[in-house]
């Protein structure tokens, strides 16, 4: 396994202004899972991909990475951990306006001092169908590219998994679908494991575990029937 979240909660302020974004969530994610968590604006889905991923710590819980209780590392090691292991991909592609979809792609290598590894990136761009693009700044990309190279950056430090939030939230319908499709193509041929966060049920049912959430509460495992691997 690897990902075990046990019991994460999250409360936002105090008092009159408390917030349970979210409450007691359990999720196991197995090497090679592709994830869809489910609910509407403000249900904490963020909130819940913020603490899978380490970039925000629970009010309780605990959060496991094969035998690494990630809560426990430090901020130093914990960013390293996230930039080793993580991809990100986010709605509003988050790409540099003034550097070319190849540099946007190279960006995270560089930040951390690490060599360009030309040839991964052209694999990359290959596989994502924007080679054709790379020398283009994102203004002269369709939101389909853009998120194309958002999800290229994502991979180019080969992490283990890629959160994705509200990836097709800007997109047509699709383009949305594209985007998906090439994410379980990732999947499929990269051996990555994908956690995709939606309020799009279209969006939702191209995962294989199907997970919602609700006021804070995650449940389900909708499409499948995996005993135990959610537990409530
Ligand atoms: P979603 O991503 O599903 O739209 P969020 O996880 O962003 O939902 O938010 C869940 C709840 O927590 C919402 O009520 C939101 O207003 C609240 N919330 C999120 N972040 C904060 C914060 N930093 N401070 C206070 N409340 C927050
Ligand atoms: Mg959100």
């Amino acid at each position: 396994m690897l990902i075990k979240a046990k019991n994460l909660s999250k409360i936002y302020g105090s008092g009159e202004n408390q917030v349970i974004a979210l409450q007691e969530a359990n999720l196991e994610i197995d090497a090679g899972d592709f994830i869809s968590i489910m609910g509407p604006s403000g249900s904490g889905k963020s909130t819940l991909l913020h603490l899978l991923s380490g970039l925000d710590m629970p009010t309780s819980g605990s959060l496991f990475y094969g035998e690494q209780d990630v809560y426990c590392l430090n901020d130093a090691k914990l960013s390293a951990f996230r930039r080793k292991k993580i991809g990100f991909v986010f709605q509003q592609f988050n790409l540099l306006p003034v550097l070319t979809a190849r540099e946007n792609i190279l960006m995270p290598l560089l930040l951390d001092g690490k060599k360009e590894e030309a040839a991964y990136c052209d694999q990359l761009m290959e596989l994502l169908g924007i080679k054709e693009r790379m020398t283009h700044l994102p203004h002269e990309l369709s939101g389909g590219q853009k998120q194309r190279v958002a999800i290229a950056r994502a991979l180019i430090a080969k992490p283990d998994i890629i959160f994705a939030d509200e990836p097709t939230g800007n997109l047509d319908s699709k383009s949305g679908e594209e985007v998906m499709r090439l994410l379980a193509d990732i999947r499929e041929k990269m051996g990555k494991t994908i956690v995709v966060i939606t309020h799009d049920e279209r969006i939702a049912q191209m995962a294989k575990r199907r997970f919602t959430i609700t006021d804070g509460i995650l449940s389900g495992e909708s499409g499948t029937t995996r005993k135990g691997r959610l537990q409530k």
